[in-house]
């Protein structure tokens, strides 16, 4: 096993090697109750094979991990009856505030406005012409893998 696996606190839950709350499970996923529980029901949804992050998948693995995503969503929300919406998240790299170099999906159901979690969006576009939004568009269409 590589030391980054060995080490990987992530899959040490999924090898069983530190107990995890664990409310579902296959072959390709383990989702578990996230430590910090932002708000009660604070899942998250990790791929079993050692990626470290969004740009680490490959279609195959990204289509199995997120189609799971609903089902596990679903059951968080029928689970308790004052989650009214849910915040999905993944951080990728420290400067998007990932803390651990396995992949995750947060799953973070929302029971109010005042709940204690924020994600605030800013509107720039006032700053954007034309052209500084058609050289970004250019810029990421030429990156496209087939
Ligand atoms: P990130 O900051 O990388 O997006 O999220 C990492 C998450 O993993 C944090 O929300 C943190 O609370 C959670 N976490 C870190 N260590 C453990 C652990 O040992 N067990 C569980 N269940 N969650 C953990
Ligand atoms: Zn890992």
């Amino acid at each position: 096993m590589a030391d980054e696996e060995k080490d990987c606190i992530f899959c040490k839950i999924i090898r069983g090697e530190i107990p995890s709350y664990t409310v579902y499970e296959d072959d390709v996923v383990k989702a578990f109750l996230d430590i910090s529980q932002n708000t009660p029901g604070h899942t998250l949804v990790v791929p079993k094979k050692h990626v470290k992050d969004i740009f680490a998948y490959d279609d195959e693995l990204a289509s199995e991990v997120f189609a799971r995503i609903p089902k596990i969503a679903r059951a968080i929300k029928a689970s308790n009856p004052d989650i009214i919406g849910m915040n999905i998240m993944n951080n990728n790299g420290r400067v998007a505030y990932q803390s651990v170099f396995h992949s995750h999906i947060h799953l973070l159901p929302r029971y109010s406005a005042s709940d204690p979690f924020e994600i605030k969006f800013t509107d720039n576009s006032a700053s954007y012409d034309e052209a500084k939004y058609k050289k970004i568009q250019d810029s990421i269409i030429k990156h496209m893998e087939a």
